[in-house]
């Protein structure tokens, strides 16, 4: 899927913080990492912002909604056109890393 198709089906809002942005100032974030199989297709595909971007850094989204628990709020509320696979997949990594060892 194309970034502005991905932007226009999320309303140009970003998953991790939850406000509306210009295109331009908006990027596409892969749910589930390229180097963990995850493809371009829209189900692995959300709108995210510059600044949540870079404040998420090399994390995958699972690390990062781990560390962030209003991205984490926000993304549950947001990430609506995710494939229901990826999306348990990021859950089971969330409680993992949640999880009082
Ligand atoms: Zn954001």
């Amino acid at each position: 899927m194309r970034r502005e198709e991905v932007f226009a089906r999320d309303a140009y809002r970003c998953v991790y913080c939850g406000e509306v942005f210009p295109p331009e100032e908006l990027t596409v974030d892969h749910v589930q990492p390229r180097v963990r199989g995850g493809d371009r297709s829209g189900g692995n595909l959300v709108t995210a912002c510059g600044p949540c971007n870079v404040r998420k850094g090399h994390r995958s989204p699972a690390a990062f909604l781990a560390d962030e628990p209003e991205a984490l709020r926000h993304f549950r509320r947001w990430a609506r056109h995710v494939w229901p696979r990826h999306l348990r997949a990021v859950e089971e990594e969330v409680a993992r890393r949640l999880a009082p060892r």
